[in-house]
């Protein structure tokens, strides 16, 4: 009875004490992210002074040795691990003004990996598409194009996103002007369609019968904010215009003034570089062949600083490691954390890393990636993996409310099969997963847009997802098990009526922009 007894209090001593320890380190974790937090200086460091960081450019191997050496600062191993090339390409000044009928300047700027032209920039007429009963038509209007910039973006009826409309819209004139934009749209689209291009290939068309540069303009229906990708074109100069400059110009043509622009865009082609990513290590001490993954593409569109793509994720994984480094210095298993390149081209540098390091890759103990805004983490996905349910449940039990209580998770879930860099991961069944958070009008506003710039962080999420991450990452190194990868059964896909499979590693594109 007396021994049944004691090796019962000894049980409830262990127990306890484990509890303890892991108590004390997540207060640890949750003091060091609040009070010593790095996180503005951070944001400053790399979206304010380093920039964007499109593949291919000056700024994107900037970055890379900034973080490289952010880390060495705090005694963390880092290193810059080349997986490709790339077309190199420096973005120079874009100015793009209204010369005639009057001056005006205008909201613009060039489009990536573009041509540029010279310091005197290119004056020229505007012309807009008239309609196409089909691709003859087309092919004996394109010779108007010779010497002309072309507008290649419909006129949009309206500057006003539709929550704007619908706070202050009358009911009827909201309806009228939502059909009148469909109805435009589905004669756009067809009226390109009549053409025999596509709109991502249209250009190629107007630059060989002689057009001297493009002009459009990629609204994402919020106030101010466009869509900026890349051009398309070989010699000519491609712009993004702002919904209103553009909207001004597109009537002064349809009523027959003599529109001229000019575009000076002195971006320089670098020939072809090196693509990176920065890898980090804090190496394990128990089981040092087995790793646990912070992941956040590095690399961004660069119409604005890629402050919430993928800024906000960077700085999380950054701040977390640095947190671990500090109270948690001598991990069980291997922390790595990937800021991997060219996600934004489809995952290249994830996917190159994959390739490269099966070794690590069987090592995955588990991944967290952070990639979609600025908001707190608010959704968790099994991905897939049949017993995900038992060791992220175990993990987040150690989690306080305040950084948890808004997670839905779901589990087992399906394997990503895309959207950011996890999915890398998961299709060579490693268990990777997307801590995945709140819009914050992340489609609309930032992504891939001119706004997506450091006024739109917001820190106290960032926070809560950095101590977040650091927690699971204590967690996932110390649990005495090795993850299960085994898979769930997949149900079947409704489109395809057969049964699911598992997703297959992709080959990432590892010559870009050269073709
Ligand atoms: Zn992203």
């Amino acid at each position: 009875m007396k021994k049944v007894l004691l090796i019962g209090a000894y049980f409830l001593c262990s127990t306890f004490a484990i509890s303890q320890t892991v108590e004390d380190m997540v207060n640890a974790i949750e003091k060091e992210g609040i009070e010593n937090s790095q996180l503005e200086q951070l944001a400053y460091e790399l979206m304010d002074l380093n920039g964007p960081r499109l593949v291919g450019t000056p700024e994107m191997k900037s970055a890379h040795d900034w973080a490289v050496n952010t880390y060495k600062k705090w005694g963390i191993s880092a290193e810059n691990q080349q997986w490709g090339t790339w077309k190199g390409w420096q973005r120079g000044i874009t100015h793009v003004d209204m010369v005639s009928p009057r001056v005006a300047s205008l909201h613009a700027t060039q489009l990536a990996w573009n041509p540029g032209t010279s310091s005197k920039g290119v004056t020229a007429s505007l012309i807009t598409l008239p309609s196409f009963t089909d691709s003859l038509s087309f092919v004996k209007w394109l010779p108007n194009v010779k010497g002309k910039i072309v507008m290649v973006s419909m006129l949009q009826p309206t500057g006003r996103p539709d929550e704007n409309w619908e706070e202050y819209a009358t009911k009827t004139s909201f309806e009228k002007m939502k059909s009148e934009r469909d109805s435009l749209e589905k004669i756009w689209r067809q009226n390109i369609n009549n053409t025999g291009y596509t709109s991502r290939n249209i250009n190629t068309a107007f630059e060989k019968a002689g057009a001297v540069g493009i002009a459009q303009s990629r609204w994402s229906e919020g106030f101010g904010a466009n869509k900026i990708f890349s051009a398309g074109t070989e010699k000519i100069p491609a712009v993004d215009i702002s919904l209103e400059d553009y909207g001004m110009l597109y009537r002064m043509v349809e009523h027959g003034a003599d529109t001229k622009i000019k575009i000076v865009a002195e971006s320089k082609d670098l020939g072809v570089v090196p693509t990176f990513n920065t890898i980090a290590t804090i190496p394990g001490t128990e089981f040092p062949d087995e790793y646990v993954v912070l992941s956040a593409h590095f690399d961004s569109w660069d119409g604005g600083t890629g402050a919430t793509d993928n800024g906000t994720g960077t700085i999380t994984m950054l701040e977390a490691a640095r947190i671990l480094k500090k109270v948690y210095p001598n991990p069980k298993r291997t922390i790595l954390v990937g800021h991997w390149g060219s996600e934004e081209q489809g995952l290249n540098g994830s996917s190159s890393f994959v390739e490269d390091h099966p070794e690590i890759v069987a090592g995955v103990q588990a991944l967290f990636n952070q990639d979609n805004g600025t908001g707190r983490v608010v959704r968790l996905s099994g991905q897939g993996f049949l017993h995900a349910y038992d060791y992220l449940g175990r993990w987040l039990e150690a989690v306080p409310e305040t950084y948890k209580n808004e997670i839905e998770t779901t589990f087992p879930g399906s394997p990503g099969r895309g959207g950011s860099d996890y999915a890398s991961f998961v299709a060579a069944g490693a268990p990777a997963f997307s801590l995945s958070s709140l819009s914050w009008d992340y489609w609309n506003y930032t992504w891939h847009t001119n706004l997506d710039t450091y006024d739109k962080i917001v820190f106290d999420d960032v926070r809560n997802n950095a101590i977040l991450t650091a927690i699971l990452t204590y967690m996932a190194c110390e649990d005495p098990e090795k993850t299960s990868r085994e898979k769930a059964v997949l149900g079947i896909n409704p489109r395809s009526g057969k049964k699911g499979e598992w997703p297959t590693p992709r080959t990432p594109q590892r010559k870009g922009g050269q073709d």
